[in-house]
Order: C-alpha cells, then structure tokens, then sequence
C-alpha cells in the first residue's frame, strides 16, 4: 500500500474549499486535519461576514455544498423563512458550513487545528507540514485551500499613510467604516467590482450619510440577477478555440435571447471552454475581456442593485471610469489625483479613507502566504501558465509536486471559473474521489 492510514490528509485553509473537502473526505470515511490560520474556520474571508446586508451572490439552490443534494442549503435556508429562488445572507452561509463541519467532525473524521502552515516538505513517504505555533504536523496528502491571496499593493497609494486601507477584510477597514458612518466622512473605492459593492452595503448599512466615490479603468458595474427563461446550448455547438468566435457567439445568442440566458448557458461548458483557448487567447481574455464577463456572470442580488442604484440617485455614489496618478496624506485626509477615462487632465479629490477594492492579487509569484512561497521557492508547486494560480493537472494535483492537490482560486488558471461554490463542490467530490482512490490502492 502506497499511503500509511494513520496519517490523516492535511488540508490548508478552513474556508470553503477547505470546508467542503473536508465533508467530501469524510463521507468516504477518509480523515483529514483543517488546518485554518486566519481565525474563520468553515467561513473563510466570503462567509465570515456578520453583516446582514452581505447577502450570496447566487440563489439558494444554487449553493448546496454536495452536487448530488442540489436543495441540501436550499432547505436549510427555506428553515430560516427564505425562499429557495432567494438570496441568503451569506453570514448564513457560514452557518451552514460551520454545521457541516461539525457533523464531520463528530463522526471522528476530521480534525480542526487553528494555526498558519508556514512550510512543507517532503520527508521520505509523508509530507512535514510546520505551523506558526511551533506544532508539526505531518500528512501523506497535502491540499492548499488557501482561497484568494490578499489585494495587490497598489504603488499609487505608498506614501498614502494610515488613511489608505489595503485590506478591504481587515478589522482596520471595519474601523475606518464605523469612523466614516459616525463623521459623515468621503470615502474612495478603488475598484467597482464585488469588493466594492460589499464596502458600499457595510457603509450603508452603518447609517454613512457622506460621499462615496468608486473608480475603475472602465467604471464596469456587476449587473443585477433577474428572472430569464434558461436555453441549454451543448459544447458542440460552441466556437470552442476561438475568443473573437466565441465573443461573436455570445453578442448572437444575447440578441436573440438575452445575455444572462446566453452567459448562463455557457456555464456548464466554461471549463473546457477556457482550455480550448491558447494561452495567447486566454491572456487576451484577461485583458479585454474580463471586465465584461466578470461584470454579466458574478451577478448580485436584486435588492443588494437597488441599495447601489438608490445610492447612485442621490448623488452619494459616483462611479467613475478613471485611474489614479498619485495620492499623499494630508495632516487629516488624503488626497487623490484622479485622471478619468478619455478626460485632458488630471483633478485632485480629498478623501476621509481610501479602501482597496481591487480584487485578489493576480500575479501568485507575488504570493504573501508564507506557506505557497516556500512551496514555490523550493520548485515544489509552479505557478500556471498566466501566473495567476498554480499549474494542476484534470485531478487538481500539483504538476511537478508529489501527493499536493489544490482547491478553490489557486486553481483559476486551469479552469478559471473555479471560485464560486457550485463550481468548488465538483472540484471537492474529484479530489476526495481521487485521493480515496488513491489511499485504496
Ligand atoms: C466577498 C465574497 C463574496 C462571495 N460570494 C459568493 C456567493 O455568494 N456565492 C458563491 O458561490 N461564491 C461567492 N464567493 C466566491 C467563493 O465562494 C469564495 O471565493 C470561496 O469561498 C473561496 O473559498 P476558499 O475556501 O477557497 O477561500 P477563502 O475563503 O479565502 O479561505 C481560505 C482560508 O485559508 C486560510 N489560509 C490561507 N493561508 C493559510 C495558511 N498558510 N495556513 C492556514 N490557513 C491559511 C485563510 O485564513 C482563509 O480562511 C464570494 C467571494 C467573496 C470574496
């Protein structure tokens, strides 16, 4: 036998991926240890939110955690009072998770440790994991859960000070929310995606009664969902291999039936649509593209449009297609230069905060974590081909790495649309397929 069952599989990172594999694992009586270092087990940076304005993103039938059991949340929130075709708070998500999680671990199958794995390496059969705590833990399966990294650092902001917030998640970004509400205070987003929207609702929700101003190269908005009739379209009758085909297809199909029935069509196709692309075309995708569709597909509840819409009305939300120059901190703000899109010359702004709202950093060579940068730097993982995640073969597993899986964002370069749920609890039934297949053998 080629694994040692005493050793459980160490999975790193106790958000949802982490989460969710764990359930996965458990279920095929195969033990593993949720290593979480960030304070948030089973909720991860999405889920740990305690603000009820912080509503999913996809309804409710949508977020079962098993694929088989597609109501498995559904009823859980329809418990609650919710309605199926609804939008939960995503605290509840949590919940459901952390619920999950429990019942794995009362059946004796998984084990949680609240720690930062800061390195692993291969001794002999088992890999040697070492925490922050100064524990070792050791493993014969390693999976890296370890969902987004943190926001690129953004140069314009370096010499910015204590006003900048470079973590939209930290407990100083909650500070500075509750500061802004009480004052009344202006605040910049940098960034008009999700991140944004999440600022904007915390803000509102506070009672912030000042100004808002969110800016991005294109000023691109997520959409709203609404009802649609759905229109199934097989693989086959996609352009597959062609980013210009499959953009012509797209503004086709959304004539004729909508674009959230046509973006929604390609949904099940998405994976192998992304790999019948070259590299040169998925690095297209990323510089043209990507703004439209991530805007149309990662779509936000109706009632979450309508609080960023009302905000818009009055005046108290400007959205601005622009890029900034530079800023510094004056003895009690800061201050912006701004250049908006197409506009002659620059104008400065003064903000109370400025917030980064720019997404996960891109570019994983770039990586903090100081787990994924020992990994790198011992040519154990590689990064993938665009640099966005680490290269993984059709089971998830690490190329160039022995008994290393990854789950989640880290994989976006294989099949970029891999971060939200009911992609993850596919990508969590193949690797604890794979690894009890392999631990049987
Ligand atoms: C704000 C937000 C809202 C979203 N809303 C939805 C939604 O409504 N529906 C949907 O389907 N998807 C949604 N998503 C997308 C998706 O569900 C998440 O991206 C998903 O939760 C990813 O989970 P994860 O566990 O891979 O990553 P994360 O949630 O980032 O969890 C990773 C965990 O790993 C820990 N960690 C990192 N490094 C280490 C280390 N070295 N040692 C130990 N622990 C470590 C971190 O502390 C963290 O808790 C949302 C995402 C975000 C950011």
């Amino acid at each position: 036998m080629k694994s040692d069952r005493d050793r459980p599989v160490a999975i790193i990172g106790g958000g949802a991926s982490g989460t969710i594999l764990a359930a996965h694992l458990a279920m095929r009586g195969v033990r593993s240890v949720l290593v979480e270092g960030g304070g948030r087990t089973a909720r991860g940076v999405a889920y740990s939110t305690t603000e009820p304005a912080h509503l999913l993103n996809v309804r409710a039938e949508g977020m079962s955690a098993w694929a088989g059991e597609p109501d498995h949340f559904a009823r859980r929130f329809e418990a609650e009072g919710g309605d199926a075709r609804g939008f939960a708070e995503r605290r509840l998500f949590g919940q459901y998770l952390g619920e999950m999680l429990g019942e794995a671990r009362a059946g004796g199958n998984v084990q949680v440790i609240e720690a930062t794995a800061i390195d692993a390496r291969r001794e002999g059969e088992a890999w040697a994991i070492r925490l922050d705590s100064g524990d070792m833990l050791e493993a014969d399966h390693l999976v890296l859960a370890i969902g987004n990294q943190e926001p690129e650092l953004l140069s314009s902001f370096a010499g910015a000070g204590a006003r900048f917030i470079g973590n939209p998640w930290g407990a100083e970004a909650q500070a500075a929310v509750r500061e802004l509400a009480a004052g009344g205070g202006n605040a910049l987003l940098i960034g008009t995606g999700l991140t944004m929207v999440d600022l904007v609702l915390s803000l509102d929700a506070a009672g912030h009664n000042g100004k808002i101003v969110a800016l991005s190269r294109r000023g691109q908005v997520p959409r709203a969902h609404a009802d649609f009739d759905p229109s199934a379209v097989e693989l086959d009758e996609l352009p597959g291999g062609s980013l210009r085909g499959m953009w012509r297809w797209l503004r086709r199909r959304s004539a004729e039936i909508g674009w959230r029935a046509a973006v929604d069509s390609l949904r099940p196709h998405s994976h192998a649509l992304w790999q019948s692309l070259d590299l040169d075309q998925q690095q297209r995708f990323l510089r043209h593209a990507r703004p439209w569709w991530d805007v149309h597909r990662h779509r936000i509840a109706p009632q979450v449009a309508e609080v960023i819409a009302r905000r818009v009305a009055e005046g108290r939300l400007q959205i601005l297609a622009a890029r900034i120059t530079g800023s510094r901190a004056t003895s009690d703000r800061i201050e912006v230069e701004i250049r908006r899109r197409g506009g002659a010359s620059p104008e400065t702004m003064t903000f109370d905060y400025a917030f980064n709202c720019t997404g996960p950093l891109h570019s994983i060579s770039r990586t903090r974590d100081p787990l994924l940068r020992s990994l790198l730097d011992a040519g154990t993982i590689r990064p993938d081909q665009l640099g966005i995640g680490i290269e993984v073969d059709e089971h998830s597993r690490a190329v160039g790495g022995s008994d290393v899986w990854a789950i989640g964002p880290l994989t976006k370069g294989r099949y970029w649309e891999i971060i939200a749920v009911p992609d993850i609890r596919e990508q969590a039934a193949a690797i604890a397929e794979d690894i009890a297949r392999e631990l049987s053998e």
